[in-house]
């Protein structure tokens, strides 16, 4: 153990910047890395505000954070993909890799997961943690670690465009402007769509996505998602939908989006159970697709992000000092509808 300073969440409500006792002896298979840059996501301000996400409960202090970006210090015996000094980020999910989920190809949904930031696991909103090789990639020179943060994010929506088996040509939708159906949205035009509807309430937020070439904004205050489709589409209706705002009222009319034979693709999660239109998507047989973090996304995401098909960067609107840590919390539980992704550097 070594004693380091990191972010803690004390118990709900409580943030403090401070020293804690956290394992960092790297044994075979594993590196230590010194964090650069973490974003704040979703869940980690949900245990601030909330002191838990349905069944995990913070107990004890946890240190928050799973979106992150680094440097290698230390190998363990036996890794050979990667050196000291190379730029990287993480998976935060560490599966059982002989779980019957794992050999299924579907670590991400291995009941023995474990992950950055969900209790009582500690995040990575700290100097240096240790990990996975093997849930550690590499960073092309041309990707930042800014950019590296990023793409724990893009995965999901990389996990979402993958669920969808886009065609080349496709018309999606997206509910939800937030930092998920941004990101979902990019994935799907990277993935072939043609052009990709996002609805959300928030006009800032739809103006930082309209900054995209292929993404079609609408106001939900002031129009309909489905008149939008339907003018786009000649009343056929989209080829895929992605639920990305977590609304349960996107539930209440999203069977008049997908044409005959789409999809939809849950990504957003209701806090509470929600009525589904059964009938509705009998009559389309609409396929319905689940998201739940992703599985073999990180490889393709950054590949793309270094390719420069996907540009992530005006997604983060402030990146905050890792001493005011505690200050991009409190902005984040402002939930300024300008802002999409905040992150804390955590280097100096
Ligand atoms: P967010 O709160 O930042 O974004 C949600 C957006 O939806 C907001 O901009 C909000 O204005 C908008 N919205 C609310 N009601 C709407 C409606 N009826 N129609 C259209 N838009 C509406 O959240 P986020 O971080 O972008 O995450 C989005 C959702 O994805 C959350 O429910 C989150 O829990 C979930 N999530 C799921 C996974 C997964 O693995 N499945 C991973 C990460 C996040
Ligand atoms: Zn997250």
């Amino acid at each position: 153990m070594a004693m380091v300073r990191a972010l803690v969440l004390e118990r709900q409500h409580e943030l403090a910047l401070r020293d804690i006792d956290l394992p960092l002896e790297v044994g075979p298979g594993q590196v230590r890395i010194a964090i650069h840059t973490v974003g704040v996501c979703g869940s980690d301000v949900h245990y601030y505000t909330h002191g838990r996400i349905g069944p995990f409960v913070v107990n004890a202090p946890m240190v928050l954070g799973h979106e992150a970006a680094g440097t290698i210090v230390a190998l363990g015996e036996g890794v050979t993909h990667l050196k000291v000094g190379d730029r990287v980020c993480m998976e935060p999910g560490i599966p059982d890799a002989n779980s019957r989920a794992s050999r299924l190809g579907m670590y991400n949904v291995d009941p023995a997961v474990t992950f950055w930031a969900t209790p009582p696991i500690h995040g990575v909103l700290t100097a240096e943690v240790v990990h996975p090789a093997n849930y550690t990639f590499k960073l092309p020179d041309n990707v930042s670690f800014a950019e590296g943060a990023m793409v724990e994010p893009f995965a999901v929506g990389m996990q979402a465009a993958s669920k969808a088996r886009i065609q080349p040509g496709d018309i999606a939708v997206v509910l939800g402007a937030g930092p998920i159906g941004t990101m979902v949205a990019l994935a799907a035009l990277a993935g072939g769509c043609a052009r990709v509807i996002v609805a959300d309430l928030a006009q800032p937020k739809l103006d930082i996505a309209a900054q995209y070439e292929g993404i079609i904004p609408v106001n939900i205050r002031t129009e309909k998602v489905a008149d939008a489709v339907a003018r786009l589409t000649d009343g056929w209706g989209a080829d895929v939908v992605f639920e990305c705002s977590g609304a349960p009222k996107a539930w209440e009319t999203i069977m008049n989006l997908p044409r005959p034979g789409g999809a939809i693709v849950v990504v957003g999660l209701p806090v509470e159970p929600v009525a589904i239109d059964i009938a509705g998507a009998s009559v389309k047989e609409v396929r319905i697709e689940n998201v739940f973090r992703y599985a073999h996304q990180y490889d393709r995401a950054i590949a793309l992000i270094a390719s420069g098909k996907v540009n992530l960067k005006p997604l983060i609107s402030e990146t905050f000092a890792f001493e005011d840590a505690k200050t991009a919390f409190d902005r984040a539980v402002e939930a300024r509808p300008s802002d999409v992704k905040l992150q804390i550097r955590v280097a100096q």
